[in-house]
This record gives structure tokens, sequence and C-alpha cells, in this order.
């Protein structure tokens, strides 16, 4: 079982989904939340990214997505994004559901992609919703309807997911006869519970694999952009 079963399966299938975490854009030098690398001067991200944060410790949390926002300007989506978007196109998969909030899958070109933790590339008031631009926000002003602090429209941890995104995830989640899950720890609740969800096959691939991931008809450990590079030869060369 290996790359070659993934691209085999691709190939077979008539619906796929591939549901992606932060480990997807880490080789785009954007870290993920879970490894040390991902740590932010020392303090974990997932700390900061609460809803407590935000009401309790605006300066800090600004700061950190000030970080974010200005760190994505620096990055793009690698390789292995633009190989799912010729995937769609070829009509190998369906749909995009992400736990990313950095807009690649967009930027890529991907067309059926659900952001389930919102985007950090538009931004509104904390309190009354109003739609804001980054300037806005980089620069720390207050909502100018209500004067309340601004924010990213992203889903913090504390937050509800978006229910479009959620349902339409589930729905192809449940009719996909492939789920491919890349780059992702899984611990994030309730995203981690799609690949449960679904009676087709599913495919794991992530740069470290545990007992937690024992349910995966397929596990591939590697890097995400190497993983969908290799597969993507396969599939090249099984479709002749
Ligand atoms: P996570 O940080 O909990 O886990 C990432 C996983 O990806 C880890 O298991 C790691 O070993 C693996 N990984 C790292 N680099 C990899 C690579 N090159 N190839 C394959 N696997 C790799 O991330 P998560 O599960 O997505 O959950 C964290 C939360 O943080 C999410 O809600 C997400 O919204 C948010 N987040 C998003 C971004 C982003 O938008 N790029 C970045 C950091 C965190």
């Amino acid at each position: 079982m290996s790359v070659r079963t993934l691209a085999t399966w691709l190939l077979n299938s008539k619906h796929t989904t591939i549901f992606t975490g932060a480990g997807m854009s880490t080789e785009s030098n954007i870290p993920d939340f879970r490894s040390k690398d991902g740590w932010w001067r020392n303090i974990d991200p997932r700390t900061v990214a609460t809803t407590t944060a935000l009401q309790n410790n605006f300066d800090l949390f600004h700061e950190f997505y000030t970080m974010r926002v200005q760190g994505l300007k620096q990055c793009s989506p690698h390789p292995g994004y633009w190989i799912l978007v010729d995937w769609e196109k070829r009509g190998l998969v369906q749909a995009i559901t992400t736990q990313n909030v950095d807009g690649f899958h967009i930027a890529a070109g991907n067309q059926e992609v659900y952001e389930l933790h919102g985007s950090i590339r538009s931004f509104r008031c904390a309190s009354c919703s109003w739609e804001v631009t980054e300037e806005q926000f980089l620069n720390k002003e207050s909502c100018k309807h209500c004067g309340g602090n601004l924010r990213p429209n992203i889903v913090l941890f504390g937050e509800g997911l978006p229910e479009d995104s959620w349902n339409a995830s589930i729905l192809h989640i449940r009719r996909s006869d492939l789920v491919i899950v890349i780059g992702t720890s899984l611990e994030v609740y309730p995203a981690s519970e799609l690949p449960n969800m679904t009676n087709g096959k599913t495919v794991y691939i992530n740069f470290e694999v545990d007992q937690h991931n024992r349910n995966f008809d397929l596990i591939i450990k590697g890097k995400a952009g190497e993983v969908l590079s290799q597969a993507n030869e396969l599939v090249k060369k099984l479709n002749g």
C-alpha cells in the first residue's frame, strides 16, 4: 500500500473530497499550530486564536493576527496546490474542504472550496460584524459604526463553524468514495469528525502519524507537496 494505491483509488473514484489542515501550507512557509516551529514568541498560537484573547487581550490578539496577515504576503501556494487544481479540472476531485484560513486553495484556483474556519483575507467588526478592510484592521482602527474592535473573518476556538461550509462538506464527504486527508493533526473538533462520516475509502497524508490515525484505509507518511507530486506522476502514467 503506497502512493500507487492512492493514485489507483483516485482514478477509480467517482467522487473524491480532499480535506486539508495547516500541514498543507507549511511547505509554503506558513507555520502550523501544532509543531514547535509554529509557536510564536514561545506562545502556543492555540491560546491566542480564541474568543477569550479577542475579548480580554485584544492587543495580543491584534499583534498575532497582524503577524499572520503580514506573513501571508510573503507566501504563495506551493506546487502541491496546483496539482489539486489540476485534479479538479480533470474531474478527479469534486470538493476541497479545509481548516486553513490562508485562502490558498482559492488563490491557487480551486473552485469547489469550503473554508471551515473562515479566511484571514477578509475582516469585520467583532461587535456589529460590519465589513472592514485589511488596512483598517492592520491600522488597529475601531469600527466606524459602533466603535468595536476589528478582527479577521476566521473561526476562533470557542466559535461555531459557518453552517453553509460545514453542511456542504458533510454532503461531499458522505457522497465520496474517496476522502484524502492532508496535513492535519485531527485535533480540532468538529472538523476532525469529517473523515469518520464517509463510507468511502480514506487516505491520511501527514508528516507524523500516530495511533490516532489507525482508522484510515491508507496512511502515507510524508510531506504533502512531495506526496501529491509523486501521486500526480503516477496518475499521469496510469492514465496513459
Ligand atoms: P495542526 O497544526 O494541528 O496539525 C498540522 C499537522 O500537519 C501536524 O500533524 C503536522 O505533523 C502535519 N504537517 C506539518 N507539515 C506537513 C507537511 N509538509 N506535510 C504533511 N503534513 C505536515 O493543524 P490543523 O490540524 O489544521 O489544526 C490547527 C488549526 O489551526 C486549524 O483550525 C487551522 O484553521 C489553524 N491554522 C491554519 C493555518 C493556515 O491557514 N495555513 C496555519 C496554522 C493553523
